[in-house]
């Protein structure tokens, strides 16, 4: 009897050693060290997903894309009558910054004036010099930059076809007098217009302009958020919608200092509508 006992114990004692031995190498548990397996869980998953989209994504293509892609700088130089009583009582100095033209000029920036004809008007050695240079295209943005449709940033609205076909051909006048060259491109102000207004630009042989990149340069006191809005949105929309400066557009002279040397970088070039 107490040999069947002792046989008996050693198969129960054997039994629970395999037993044991079976469930320390069961799948799941792990082969490793029991201590690293959800050490392993919780940091797994993380790396991974978050990394491989995230490097695959924009930044890459966006870069690699831009070889050989082209922007177009465009600049609305306004006017209105408004702003031209304060430039002769000396309240504004002018209403353009001459070291953003400097600046573009200096490192062979082709770009796009749009230019109302009361701007023209008022700084007429400039709009001819530009337009001679071969650099810059000098484009329509209206007489004296009125509003073709309401509300429109509290700007004074044109609503008849016969006032707005004069807005245009009158900044047209304006542009072929002094640069010999007639613009074929409009942008309204304030980018405010409808859809019949497309139709009368059309007649009047004038292609849009007013959709593209809007860099927000005209509100922004900040030249880096200007900066910002401009590099994320060129991949998209090749046209930059700014300001040619002045105490209405602070910020611009900077932001644009900002990003062309980034956007060349990345292998940018730019040209001039036209
Ligand atoms: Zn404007």
């Amino acid at each position: 009897m107490p040999r069947e006992i002792s046989k008996f114990l050693a198969a129960a004692l054997l039994v629970l050693l395999l037993a044991s031995a079976c469930r320390r190498s069961e799948p799941g548990t792990g082969s490793n060290t029991g201590q690293s397996n959800p050490v392993q869980e919780a940091h797994n998953p993380s790396p991974a997903p978050v990394q491989s989209p995230k490097a695959a994504l924009p930044a890459a293509p966006g870069e690699k894309s831009a070889a050989g892609k082209t922007l177009y700088l465009t600049f609305d130089a306004d006017m209105t009558p408004g702003m031209l009583e304060r430039e002769k009582q000396h309240r504004v100095d002018k209403w353009y910054s001459p070291g953003l033209i400097d600046y573009l000029v200096e490192n062979k920036i082709p770009a796009t004036i749009f230019s109302t004809g009361m701007f023209a008007e008022d700084y007429p050695e400039l709009i001819t010099q530009l337009a001679a240079s071969g650099q810059f295209s000098i484009q329509n943005h209206t007489y004296d930059h009125a509003a073709f449709s309401t509300p429109c940033y509290g700007l004074p609205t044109v609503s008849s076809d016969d006032a707005k076909n004069q807005e245009m051909s009158r900044a047209s006048a304006v542009i072929v007098r002094l640069t010999g060259q007639e613009p074929v491109y409009l942008r309204h102000p304030g980018l405010c217009h409808k859809l019949h207004d497309d139709q009368l630009a059309e007649q009047m042989g004038l292609k849009l302009s007013d959709t593209g990149t809007v860099s927000g340069d005209a509100f922004a006191r900040d030249p880096k958020l200007v900066a910002q809005s401009i590099l994320s949105g060129a991949p998209h929309n090749p046209v930059i919608i700014l300001h040619l400066g002045g105490p209405n557009a602070r910020a611009t002279e900077e932001a644009i200092k900002l990003v062309v040397p980034k956007l060349l970088a990345q292998g940018y070039t730019f040209a001039k509508l036209q």
